[in-house]
């Protein structure tokens, strides 16, 4: 069975000739294709990254002591985005707390933002009876 449908290159966009499993013309067009799927990819990952480590930066510097509470709009002021977290964590009794990394925080339904900060070993560090965990 001949294979009629002209194909183009995924790179480039030229007619491919020859076998019917190319998607590029050679080695340079798939090579510059993978580095540009590459570099978005990597240029989103980024992105994200930066607000991560940002937030984290943000938890880190008002909360030197590894438990307190602030306001949501405090965090809000500061360039806190509460649309980024590594993870969420429910506690026995039902607290929704979201992550960032190492430290954790929950708001209550006053826009009270309670934080507090884990140990690698994601232990709590000072707040095991404060929040029962
Ligand atoms: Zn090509």
């Amino acid at each position: 069975m001949i294979e009629t449908v002209e194909k183009r290159c995924l790179y480039c966009n030229n007619p491919l000739s020859g076998r019917t499993d190319k998607i590029f013309c050679d080695d340079r067009c798939r090579n510059n294709y993978y580095y540009k799927v590459n570099a978005e990819h990597k240029e989103y990952i980024r992105n994200i990254n930066k607000i991560l480590l940002k937030n984290r930066g943000i938890l880190k510097a008002v909360n030197p002591s590894g438990r307190t509470s602030v306001s949501r709009q405090y965090l809000e002021n500061l360039g806190f985005d509460f649309t980024h977290f590594t993870g969420t964590h429910t506690t026995k009794r039902g607290r929704l707390y979201h992550l960032v990394y190492d430290h954790a925080y929950n708001i209550d339904e006053q826009g009270r933002v309670s934080l507090v900060v884990f140990h690698r070993e994601t232990q709590p560090v000072v707040s095991q009876h404060h929040v029962g965990w």
